[in-house]
């Protein structure tokens, strides 16, 4: 293994799916009751996304697409949340443990809030860690661009690592 400078480091991750029809809307490992879904090769689970995304680039592990190909048949309609969880085993392949994330979903629907405790407590059984080590926040576009249209829904998430 390499030679480490930091034994805390942080990584980004950014996630949009657009929506189709028929619910329900999979987000954070919730099942949030909709007439629209997200679209995607797996569940569509925008979140799980960005957090695999921010933890895998906080160690410096490349990324969700490397890991589940939207070619690979055995990835259609997979659940992100074990995706999430497949990647944290990875870092702790790596001699990484997950510390916290951080995300935001931007979307004008759903209501976050109605939906945060369930999604903290989904990503951070993923993760091994607290619900208090994961923090969901929800935005409006303000009416403007793709998700002001109801397009879809964007998510960045940070994460934090720390060695194990
Ligand atoms: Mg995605």
């Amino acid at each position: 293994m390499a030679e480490r400078r930091l034994a805390v480091r942080s990584g980004i991750g950014y996630d949009s799916h657009r929506f189709a029809p028929g619910g329900p809307l999979i987000l954070g490992g919730v099942r949030i009751p909709s007439d629209v879904h997200l679209h995607g090769h797996s569940d569509g689970d925008a979140a799980a996304h960005a957090i695999t995304d921010a933890i895998l680039g906080a160690a410096a592990l490349g990324d969700i697409g490397e890991m589940f190909a939207d070619t690979d048949a055995a990835n259609a309609g997979r659940d992100s949340i074990e995706m999430l969880s497949l990647a944290n085993g990875r870092l702790a392949s790596n001699g990484w443990r997950v510390a916290q994330v951080d995300v935001v979903v931007i979307a004008e629907t759903p209501r976050i809030a109605t939906h945060r405790d369930a999604m903290r407590d989904r990503v951070a059984s993923a993760l091994g860690i607290a619900r208090d080590d994961v923090s969901i926040k929800g935005k409006t576009n303000e009416s403007m661009g793709f998700v002001g249209r109801g397009e879809g829904i964007a998510c960045i998430a940070t994460a934090t690592i720390v060695a194990a």
